[in-house]
Protein backbone atom coordinates (compact mmCIF):
# COMPACT_ATOMS: atom_id res chain seq x y z
CA UNK A 1 0.00 0.00 0.00
CA UNK A 2 2.67 2.44 0.71
CA UNK A 3 5.04 1.46 -1.72
CA UNK A 4 1.37 2.58 -4.35
CA UNK A 5 0.96 5.75 -2.70
CA UNK A 6 4.83 6.35 -3.47
CA UNK A 7 4.55 5.29 -6.89
CA UNK A 8 1.46 7.48 -7.37
CA UNK A 9 3.03 10.53 -6.01
CA UNK A 10 5.79 10.22 -8.01
CA UNK A 11 3.41 9.61 -10.70
CA UNK A 12 1.95 12.82 -10.12
CA UNK A 13 4.26 14.63 -9.38
CA UNK A 14 6.12 16.78 -11.43
CA UNK A 15 10.06 14.91 -12.44
CA UNK A 16 11.58 18.59 -12.30
CA UNK A 17 10.15 19.31 -8.93
CA UNK A 18 11.68 15.94 -7.50
CA UNK A 19 14.95 16.61 -9.23
CA UNK A 20 15.36 20.56 -7.97
CA UNK A 21 14.22 19.57 -4.66
CA UNK A 22 17.65 19.64 -1.93
CA UNK A 23 17.40 19.37 1.34
CA UNK A 24 17.41 22.64 2.28
CA UNK A 25 17.19 24.58 -0.66
CA UNK A 26 14.92 24.10 -3.73
CA UNK A 27 14.28 25.47 -7.55
CA UNK A 28 11.25 25.83 -8.59
CA UNK A 29 9.64 26.26 -11.80
CA UNK A 30 6.06 26.20 -11.21
CA UNK A 31 4.93 29.63 -13.16
CA UNK A 32 4.31 31.28 -16.66
CA UNK A 33 7.49 31.58 -18.74
CA UNK A 34 9.74 29.11 -16.45
CA UNK A 35 12.16 27.14 -17.63
CA UNK A 36 14.61 24.77 -16.23
CA UNK A 37 15.30 21.10 -17.01
CA UNK A 38 18.10 19.38 -14.67
CA UNK A 39 19.70 20.49 -11.53
CA UNK A 40 22.86 18.92 -9.47
CA UNK A 41 24.42 19.60 -5.99
CA UNK A 42 27.92 20.34 -6.49
CA UNK A 43 28.66 20.83 -2.81
CA UNK A 44 26.82 22.51 0.06
CA UNK A 45 25.57 25.56 -1.15
CA UNK A 46 26.65 25.09 -4.71
CA UNK A 47 24.72 23.78 -7.53
CA UNK A 48 24.69 22.58 -11.50
CA UNK A 49 21.38 23.99 -13.43
CA UNK A 50 20.40 23.37 -16.84
CA UNK A 51 18.07 24.38 -19.53
CA UNK A 52 17.44 22.60 -22.61
CA UNK A 53 15.70 23.46 -25.62
CA UNK A 54 12.19 22.23 -26.50
CA UNK A 55 13.21 20.56 -29.86
CA UNK A 56 16.59 20.50 -32.17
CA UNK A 57 17.39 22.61 -34.26
CA UNK A 58 16.51 25.81 -32.70
CA UNK A 59 18.51 28.95 -32.70
CA UNK A 60 20.83 29.60 -29.96
CA UNK A 61 18.70 31.72 -27.49
CA UNK A 62 18.79 29.59 -24.15
CA UNK A 63 15.95 30.72 -22.25
CA UNK A 64 15.91 29.92 -18.34
CA UNK A 65 13.74 31.33 -15.53
CA UNK A 66 13.33 30.24 -12.02
CA UNK A 67 13.22 30.18 -8.42
CA UNK A 68 15.32 29.73 -5.44
CA UNK A 69 14.31 29.14 -1.98
CA UNK A 70 16.21 28.16 1.05
CA UNK A 71 14.55 26.74 4.28
CA UNK A 72 17.45 29.24 6.10
CA UNK A 73 19.14 32.55 4.78
CA UNK A 74 22.00 30.65 2.55
CA UNK A 75 24.14 31.87 -0.02
CA UNK A 76 24.58 30.15 -3.09
CA UNK A 77 26.87 29.46 -6.05
CA UNK A 78 24.39 28.76 -9.21
CA UNK A 79 26.38 27.05 -12.11
CA UNK A 80 23.98 27.03 -15.19
CA UNK A 81 24.96 25.22 -18.07
CA UNK A 82 22.65 25.89 -22.04
CA UNK A 83 23.12 22.42 -23.33
CA UNK A 84 26.45 22.84 -24.89
CA UNK A 85 25.36 26.94 -25.89
CA UNK A 86 27.23 29.78 -25.46
CA UNK A 87 24.28 31.94 -23.18
CA UNK A 88 22.30 34.49 -24.61
CA UNK A 89 20.68 36.48 -22.06
CA UNK A 90 22.14 37.87 -19.33
CA UNK A 91 20.85 37.04 -15.42
CA UNK A 92 18.76 39.48 -13.82
CA UNK A 93 17.26 39.23 -10.19
CA UNK A 94 13.73 39.96 -8.62
CA UNK A 95 12.42 39.83 -5.54
CA UNK A 96 8.66 40.05 -6.63
CA UNK A 97 8.56 38.91 -9.93
CA UNK A 98 7.91 42.38 -11.51
CA UNK A 99 11.15 44.56 -10.50
CA UNK A 100 14.32 43.31 -11.99
CA UNK A 101 17.98 44.30 -11.59
CA UNK A 102 21.15 43.05 -13.64
CA UNK A 103 23.97 40.73 -11.51
CA UNK A 104 27.05 40.08 -11.46
CA UNK A 105 28.53 36.61 -13.08
CA UNK A 106 30.77 34.68 -14.98
CA UNK A 107 31.40 32.57 -17.88
CA UNK A 108 33.73 29.78 -18.34
CA UNK A 109 33.37 26.85 -20.51
CA UNK A 110 29.80 27.34 -21.52
CA UNK A 111 28.60 27.48 -17.87
CA UNK A 112 27.64 30.66 -16.03
CA UNK A 113 28.18 31.37 -12.61
CA UNK A 114 26.76 33.74 -10.09
CA UNK A 115 26.23 34.20 -6.75
CA UNK A 116 22.40 34.72 -4.96
CA UNK A 117 21.36 34.28 -0.93
CA UNK A 118 18.53 32.79 -1.11
CA UNK A 119 15.92 32.68 1.65
CA UNK A 120 12.68 31.49 2.78
CA UNK A 121 10.58 34.33 0.24
CA UNK A 122 11.48 33.06 -3.45
CA UNK A 123 13.79 34.83 -5.37
CA UNK A 124 13.48 34.72 -8.82
CA UNK A 125 16.37 34.18 -11.64
CA UNK A 126 15.78 35.13 -15.16
CA UNK A 127 17.27 35.59 -18.89
CA UNK A 128 15.32 39.07 -19.19
CA UNK A 129 12.25 40.59 -17.15
CA UNK A 130 9.44 38.31 -17.34
CA UNK A 131 6.63 39.65 -19.70
CA UNK A 132 4.36 36.80 -20.16
CA UNK A 133 0.57 35.84 -21.18
CA UNK A 134 -1.51 37.81 -18.55
CA UNK A 135 0.09 40.80 -18.98
CA UNK A 136 -0.59 41.02 -22.71
CA UNK A 137 -3.96 39.95 -21.41
CA UNK A 138 -4.23 42.92 -19.13
CA UNK A 139 -3.11 45.29 -21.60
CA UNK A 140 -5.35 44.01 -24.41
CA UNK A 141 -8.21 44.10 -21.74
CA UNK A 142 -6.89 47.75 -20.74
CA UNK A 143 -6.81 49.13 -24.55
CA UNK A 144 -10.21 47.57 -24.80
CA UNK A 145 -11.68 49.73 -22.46
CA UNK A 146 -11.49 52.42 -24.92
CA UNK A 147 -15.08 52.22 -27.21
CA UNK A 148 -12.99 52.92 -30.33
CA UNK A 149 -10.99 49.62 -30.23
CA UNK A 150 -11.84 46.12 -30.53
CA UNK A 151 -10.43 43.85 -28.19
CA UNK A 152 -11.51 40.34 -29.35
CA UNK A 153 -10.40 36.70 -29.11
CA UNK A 154 -8.39 36.17 -32.82
CA UNK A 155 -8.24 32.47 -32.32
CA UNK A 156 -6.88 29.70 -29.50
CA UNK A 157 -3.19 28.90 -29.93
CA UNK A 158 -2.31 24.87 -30.25
CA UNK A 159 -2.35 24.38 -26.64
CA UNK A 160 -5.85 26.09 -26.59
CA UNK A 161 -4.69 29.17 -25.27
CA UNK A 162 -6.81 32.52 -26.32
CA UNK A 163 -4.78 34.72 -28.72
CA UNK A 164 -6.28 38.22 -27.96
CA UNK A 165 -6.09 40.99 -31.20
CA UNK A 166 -7.17 44.68 -31.28
CA UNK A 167 -8.87 46.54 -33.98
CA UNK A 168 -9.10 50.15 -34.73
CA UNK A 169 -11.76 50.44 -37.41
CA UNK A 170 -12.24 54.61 -37.60
CA UNK A 171 -11.24 54.64 -41.21
CA UNK A 172 -13.16 55.44 -43.70
CA UNK A 173 -11.15 54.72 -46.61
CA UNK A 174 -9.54 51.29 -45.25
CA UNK A 175 -5.81 51.03 -45.43
CA UNK A 176 -4.41 49.06 -43.02
CA UNK A 177 -1.51 49.23 -40.65
CA UNK A 178 -0.72 45.59 -38.86
CA UNK A 179 1.38 45.41 -35.76
CA UNK A 180 2.51 41.33 -34.38
CA UNK A 181 4.41 40.35 -31.87
CA UNK A 182 5.76 37.32 -29.45
CA UNK A 183 6.59 35.16 -32.53
CA UNK A 184 9.58 34.18 -30.90
CA UNK A 185 9.08 33.65 -26.49
CA UNK A 186 12.11 34.78 -24.89
CA UNK A 187 11.81 38.28 -27.27
CA UNK A 188 10.65 40.54 -24.40
CA UNK A 189 13.17 43.74 -25.12
CA UNK A 190 10.36 42.94 -28.51
CA UNK A 191 7.19 43.59 -26.58
CA UNK A 192 8.86 46.31 -24.17
CA UNK A 193 8.61 48.38 -27.89
CA UNK A 194 5.79 47.06 -29.00
CA UNK A 195 4.04 48.19 -25.96
CA UNK A 196 4.51 51.70 -26.07
CA UNK A 197 4.84 51.89 -30.18
CA UNK A 198 1.06 50.86 -30.52
CA UNK A 199 -0.13 53.25 -27.15
CA UNK A 200 1.55 55.86 -29.24
CA UNK A 201 -0.47 54.87 -32.32
CA UNK A 202 -3.45 54.41 -30.00
CA UNK A 203 -3.10 57.74 -27.99
CA UNK A 204 -5.66 61.09 -28.32
CA UNK A 205 -2.49 63.02 -29.50
CA UNK A 206 -3.49 65.01 -32.53
CA UNK A 207 -1.24 63.37 -34.75
CA UNK A 208 -2.78 59.96 -33.72
CA UNK A 209 -5.81 60.87 -34.10
CA UNK A 210 -5.34 61.90 -38.12
CA UNK A 211 -3.97 58.99 -38.39
CA UNK A 212 -6.46 56.92 -37.22
CA UNK A 213 -9.02 58.89 -39.03
CA UNK A 214 -7.18 57.74 -42.18
CA UNK A 215 -5.51 54.53 -41.37
CA UNK A 216 -7.42 51.61 -39.67
CA UNK A 217 -5.06 48.69 -37.51
CA UNK A 218 -5.55 45.28 -36.24
CA UNK A 219 -2.64 43.96 -33.93
CA UNK A 220 -1.39 40.92 -32.65
CA UNK A 221 0.93 41.13 -29.90
CA UNK A 222 1.36 37.84 -28.64
CA UNK A 223 1.29 35.23 -31.28
CA UNK A 224 3.11 32.31 -29.25
CA UNK A 225 1.21 31.89 -25.92
CA UNK A 226 2.38 28.57 -25.69
CA UNK A 227 5.85 28.77 -26.05
CA UNK A 228 5.51 31.94 -23.82
CA UNK A 229 4.33 29.97 -20.87
CA UNK A 230 6.07 26.97 -21.32
CA UNK A 231 9.60 29.06 -21.39
CA UNK A 232 10.67 27.96 -24.77
CA UNK A 233 13.37 28.99 -26.68
CA UNK A 234 12.30 29.59 -29.82
CA UNK A 235 9.56 27.50 -31.21
CA UNK A 236 5.64 26.69 -30.23
CA UNK A 237 4.60 23.75 -28.59
CA UNK A 238 4.70 21.52 -32.01
CA UNK A 239 8.28 22.82 -32.55
CA UNK A 240 8.26 25.02 -35.00
CA UNK A 241 9.37 28.40 -35.34
CA UNK A 242 6.74 30.42 -35.96
CA UNK A 243 8.70 33.14 -37.80
CA UNK A 244 9.45 30.74 -40.45
CA UNK A 245 5.67 29.29 -40.91
CA UNK A 246 4.22 31.97 -43.29
CA UNK A 247 4.64 30.21 -46.49
CA UNK A 248 3.06 26.62 -45.69
CA UNK A 249 0.81 27.70 -42.57
CA UNK A 250 1.28 24.65 -40.75
CA UNK A 251 0.73 25.87 -37.70
CA UNK A 252 -2.46 27.39 -36.07
CA UNK A 253 -1.36 30.57 -34.68
CA UNK A 254 0.06 31.85 -38.34
CA UNK A 255 -3.01 30.48 -39.82
CA UNK A 256 -5.42 32.62 -37.94
CA UNK A 257 -3.50 35.64 -38.94
CA UNK A 258 -3.39 35.27 -42.54
CA UNK A 259 -7.26 34.35 -42.38
CA UNK A 260 -8.11 37.67 -40.89
CA UNK A 261 -5.58 39.09 -43.17
CA UNK A 262 -8.06 37.59 -46.22
CA UNK A 263 -10.97 38.21 -44.13
CA UNK A 264 -9.81 42.47 -44.37
CA UNK A 265 -8.59 42.15 -47.85
CA UNK A 266 -11.98 40.32 -48.66
CA UNK A 267 -13.88 42.62 -47.32
CA UNK A 268 -11.92 45.98 -49.41
CA UNK A 269 -9.09 46.60 -47.05
CA UNK A 270 -5.91 47.54 -48.42
CA UNK A 271 -2.80 46.78 -46.68
CA UNK A 272 -0.30 49.15 -46.14
CA UNK A 273 2.03 48.36 -43.99
CA UNK A 274 3.13 45.71 -41.52
CA UNK A 275 5.55 45.39 -38.48
CA UNK A 276 6.48 42.65 -36.74
CA UNK A 277 8.42 43.04 -32.91
CA UNK A 278 11.27 40.85 -31.91
CA UNK A 279 14.68 41.26 -30.30
CA UNK A 280 18.12 40.28 -31.16
CA UNK A 281 22.16 41.12 -29.95
CA UNK A 282 21.41 44.41 -31.22
CA UNK A 283 18.88 47.05 -32.37
CA UNK A 284 18.08 46.50 -35.73
CA UNK A 285 15.52 47.20 -38.49
CA UNK A 286 15.08 44.47 -40.97
CA UNK A 287 13.63 46.17 -43.93
CA UNK A 288 12.37 45.50 -47.79
CA UNK A 289 14.77 46.99 -50.53
CA UNK A 290 13.79 50.04 -52.21
CA UNK A 291 13.83 48.60 -55.50
CA UNK A 292 12.03 45.59 -54.92
CA UNK A 293 8.03 44.80 -55.76
CA UNK A 294 7.30 47.32 -53.24
CA UNK A 295 4.85 50.41 -52.84
CA UNK A 296 6.14 53.33 -51.99
CA UNK A 297 9.52 52.09 -52.43
CA UNK A 298 11.22 55.05 -50.32
CA UNK A 299 9.01 54.80 -47.45
CA UNK A 300 10.61 53.06 -45.02
CA UNK A 301 13.87 54.68 -45.83
CA UNK A 302 12.11 57.80 -45.23
CA UNK A 303 10.45 56.71 -42.11
CA UNK A 304 13.90 55.55 -40.33
CA UNK A 305 15.97 58.81 -41.52
CA UNK A 306 13.30 60.47 -39.37
CA UNK A 307 13.87 57.80 -36.46
CA UNK A 308 17.83 59.05 -36.54
CA UNK A 309 16.71 62.66 -36.40
CA UNK A 310 14.49 62.23 -33.06
CA UNK A 311 16.27 59.66 -31.17
CA UNK A 312 18.93 60.12 -28.65
CA UNK A 313 22.45 60.15 -30.75
CA UNK A 314 23.44 57.17 -28.98
CA UNK A 315 21.25 55.26 -30.17
CA UNK A 316 21.90 53.66 -33.63
CA UNK A 317 19.28 53.02 -36.34
CA UNK A 318 20.78 49.87 -38.32
CA UNK A 319 18.50 49.80 -41.50
CA UNK A 320 19.40 46.38 -42.99
CA UNK A 321 17.33 46.31 -45.64
CA UNK A 322 16.83 42.15 -47.44
CA UNK A 323 14.97 39.73 -48.70
CA UNK A 324 14.67 35.84 -47.99
CA UNK A 325 11.51 34.43 -50.48
CA UNK A 326 10.14 31.08 -49.18
CA UNK A 327 11.87 31.18 -46.13
CA UNK A 328 8.24 31.93 -44.32
CA UNK A 329 9.23 35.12 -42.68
CA UNK A 330 6.11 36.92 -41.76
CA UNK A 331 7.99 40.15 -43.21
CA UNK A 332 8.50 38.45 -46.40
CA UNK A 333 5.27 37.03 -46.40
CA UNK A 334 3.32 40.40 -45.93
CA UNK A 335 5.48 42.00 -49.13
CA UNK A 336 5.23 39.85 -51.08
CA UNK A 337 1.02 39.47 -50.73
CA UNK A 338 0.25 42.84 -50.89
CA UNK A 339 3.57 44.71 -52.76
CA UNK A 340 4.11 46.88 -49.37
CA UNK A 341 6.72 47.29 -46.75
CA UNK A 342 6.79 45.19 -43.78
CA UNK A 343 9.34 45.43 -41.41
CA UNK A 344 11.01 43.59 -38.34
CA UNK A 345 11.78 45.93 -35.74
CA UNK A 346 14.36 44.14 -33.41
CA UNK A 347 15.66 45.74 -30.40
CA UNK A 348 19.08 44.53 -28.89
CA UNK A 349 18.87 41.80 -25.73
CA UNK A 350 20.48 44.66 -23.43
CA UNK A 351 19.06 47.98 -24.93
CA UNK A 352 18.37 49.98 -21.79
CA UNK A 353 15.21 49.91 -21.33
CA UNK A 354 14.29 53.91 -21.30
CA UNK A 355 15.95 53.74 -24.52
CA UNK A 356 13.39 50.80 -25.80
CA UNK A 357 10.46 53.10 -24.90
CA UNK A 358 11.99 56.48 -26.21
CA UNK A 359 12.75 54.73 -29.27
CA UNK A 360 9.51 53.28 -29.78
CA UNK A 361 7.98 56.31 -29.38
CA UNK A 362 9.82 58.53 -31.51
CA UNK A 363 8.84 55.27 -34.17
CA UNK A 364 5.21 55.35 -33.54
CA UNK A 365 4.87 59.06 -34.56
CA UNK A 366 7.80 59.37 -36.80
CA UNK A 367 5.60 56.14 -39.12
CA UNK A 368 2.61 57.71 -38.54
CA UNK A 369 3.95 61.16 -40.18
CA UNK A 370 5.43 59.25 -42.88
CA UNK A 371 2.27 57.14 -43.58
CA UNK A 372 0.07 60.47 -43.26
CA UNK A 373 2.48 61.78 -45.88
CA UNK A 374 2.10 59.40 -48.77
CA UNK A 375 -0.92 59.57 -50.99
CA UNK A 376 -3.45 56.75 -50.62
CA UNK A 377 -2.15 55.98 -54.50
CA UNK A 378 0.91 55.92 -53.68
CA UNK A 379 0.86 52.35 -51.55
CA UNK A 380 -0.44 50.38 -55.37
CA UNK A 381 2.43 48.73 -56.74
CA UNK A 382 3.32 49.40 -60.17
CA UNK A 383 5.25 47.62 -62.04
CA UNK A 384 7.97 49.88 -63.90
CA UNK A 385 8.97 47.35 -66.62
CA UNK A 386 5.49 46.72 -68.32
CA UNK A 387 5.05 50.65 -68.86
ZN1 LIG B 1 12.50 36.82 -33.19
Amino acid sequence: MRALLLIGLLLLGNGLAQACEFSDVSFKSDFEMAKLDTCSQLSDGAFMLETTPENRPINHSPWYAFKVLAKKPKDLEINLRFDGERPRYLPKISHNGRDWSNIDFDLHDGVMTFYVKATTTPLWIAGQELFGNQKYSDWLDELGQNKAYQRFQLGKSTQGRPIGALLSTQADNKEWLILLGRQHPPEVTGALAMLPFTEMVLSDSPLAQKFRARFNIFMVPNLNPDGVTNGHWRHNVNGIDLNRDWKNFNQIETRIVRDKLNEIVASGGKMVMGVDFHSTQQDVFYTIPTDYTVAPSNLVEDWLAKVKKNTASSFVVRNKPGVSPGRGVFKQYFTDTYKVHAITYEMGDNTNRKMITHVAKQAANTLMETMLATPSSAFYFKDKTSQ
